[in-house]
């Protein structure tokens, strides 16, 4: 039996909710689960506004652009990230700035982010890599010492917090997604969060082709917009998958717990960590193991395969791709080699976690030694 590194958790009240906006969600009724899904998500993380979007790269996309964002700037973000908190950066024409993660918790590393601060900084992206939470407190003084807006990628994270705030609701903005890989799920979709009310009309107004709420005239955008919207029957999935959110997350942290019971004591094998005063959104269980075993990830991953279990890689460093110039960021460039995600997925059994950990074991233990 083949085991997945990931797929949603989808109930007969999800097919429901989706059934009734696909028939009965249109004219008066066609933003009613939209709306309803933005108020809830807020509300979740403590934010005044969400707005729901296409993808969570759309919201960013949009985020950046309402923060004026575009050629001669410098955003800075984690060299370990994936591409699509970059590409946003790339399609606004600004600059962007790849610095290294911390060796623990694989999150941008607060002291890399000052000594790469310029009079060009228009942003600092921080990225909660794997459902590990990142540094807020460093990255937020030096945010609010620099006066640059910081921005939360939540997208791995959702259920996390810092110092008992949901992360995505901390930052400037805060961006979801709800791909299908993500702990809930709208096929595709994503959230821009804020509790900046200004900042908040500048999206709404560019997530709709530059149509302000104020305009009156009709067919009347006064810029060129995006058209990164959510639609109301994904939305009826977000609505129905937020009610289980906590149950969801919980899960993702018993499957954790399950890897680290099997796994955390073999010497040399680091896991997902959590840091103090925070909680660990645990979407991705990541293991990590010292270069001295002589164990390569495709090793590990083709033993894994081979077993048809489904593993993945760790984020190759975005400068080592074709498209950018490389940088030497010790720990972005060094960890991928000597890393793989292990399947996570809500309704994975103890069995089959079991299965993953003893060929993990087998492996980094038999050639290690
Ligand atoms: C999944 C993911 C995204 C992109 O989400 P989409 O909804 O596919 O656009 C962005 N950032 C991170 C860190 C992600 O894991």
């Amino acid at each position: 039996m083949r085991i997945p590194y990931s797929k949603p958790s989808i109930t007969e009240d999800d097919v429901a909710l989706v059934t009734r906006a696909a028939r009965d969600g249109w004219g008066e009724r066609c933003y009613e689960f939209i709306e309803e899904f933005e108020t809830r998500f807020a509300d979740f993380c403590g934010s005044s506004y969400a707005i729901a979007t296409s993808s969570c790269t759309g919201a960013l996309h949009l985020g950046l652009a309402a923060l004026g964002i575009g050629p001669s700037d410098e955003v800075i973000l984690a060299d370990t990230n994936w591409i699509a908190t970059v590409a946003p950066i790339v399609h606004l024409g600004a600059t962007p700035v790849f610095v290294d993660i911390e060796p623990d918790y694989w999150c941008i590393d607060p002291n890399a982010v000052r000594s790469r601060i310029s009079s060009r900084t228009r942003a600092i992206v921080v990225t909660h890599l794997y459902g590990n939470v990142a540094d807020l407190e460093q990255l937020s003084n030096i945010a609010l010492e620099f006066n640059i807006p910081l921005v939360e990628d939540s997208a791995e994270a959702i259920g996390a917090q810092h110092h008992g705030r949901p992360t995505g609701g901390i930052g400037t903005f805060g961006v979801f997604s709800f791909h299908g890989t993500k702990t809930i799920t709208t096929g595709e979709g994503g959230m821009l969060v804020t509790s900046d009310a200004d900042l908040y009309e500048r999206v709404l107004t560019l997530s709709n082709h530059g149509r302000s709420r104020s305009q009156l005239k009709q067919f009347w955008p006064d810029l060129v917009g995006y058209k990164f919207k959510m639609s109301n029957i994904q939305a009826a999935l977000g609505c129905s998958q937020l009610r289980r959110i906590n149950e969801l997350v919980e899960r993702k942290g018993e499957i954790m717990m399950r890897y680290r019971e099997r796994l955390g004591s073999v010497a040399g094998i680091e896991l997902n960590l959590e840091r103090p005063r925070c909680s660990n959104a645990w979407w991705m269980p990541t293991i990590v193991w010292p270069t001295e075993l002589g164990v390569h990830r495709d090793d590990l991953r083709q033993a894994l395969v081979s077993r048809g279990i489904d593993a993945r890689v760790f984020f190759p460093a975005l400068s080592s791709l074709p498209m950018f110039q490389p940088i030497a960021n010790p720990h972005a460039n060094s960890l991928p080699a000597r890393a793989i995600n292990l399947p996570s997925f809500h309704d994975i059994s103890s069995e089959s976690i079991d299965e993953v950990c003893d060929v993990v074991l087998a492996v980094l233990t038999s050639l290690g030694t």
